[in-house]
């Protein structure tokens, strides 16, 4: 086993955060649910697949990301299905431009 060197960053010392930051929950704005109305969330897991091209690593890869869906109706809130890269599902499309 190699030994560890220690070595002492130079320069300022990092103060210790002593502030604690306090929320006010009463004053924050509570997500609902733009379908029906509801403030409980589920995690779920959204997983895009990054294409070789795009990969830093060349490789295909999985990406798990996380979004929360909807307690009651299970949908996913529109800002966090455009975040990543998902159109929300009641606005489809017709999926013909592009095709020429
Ligand atoms: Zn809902």
């Amino acid at each position: 086993m190699a030994k560890r060197k220690f070595r002492p960053q130079p320069g300022k010392h990092q103060p210790v955060p002593s502030q604690q930051v306090k929320v006010d929950l009463n004053q924050a704005e509570t997500m609902k649910c733009e379908y029906c109305g509801n403030v409980i969330f589920m995690k779920a897991t959204v997983i895009k697949r990054i294409s070789a091209l795009m990969s830093p690593t060349g490789q295909e890869a999985l990406m798990p990301i996380e979004v929360y869906s909807c307690g009651s109706c299970g949908q996913v809130p529109k800002s966090i299905m455009s975040d990543v890269g998902l159109e929300p599902p009641k606005e489809e499309k017709s999926p013909i431009e592009g095709i020429l």
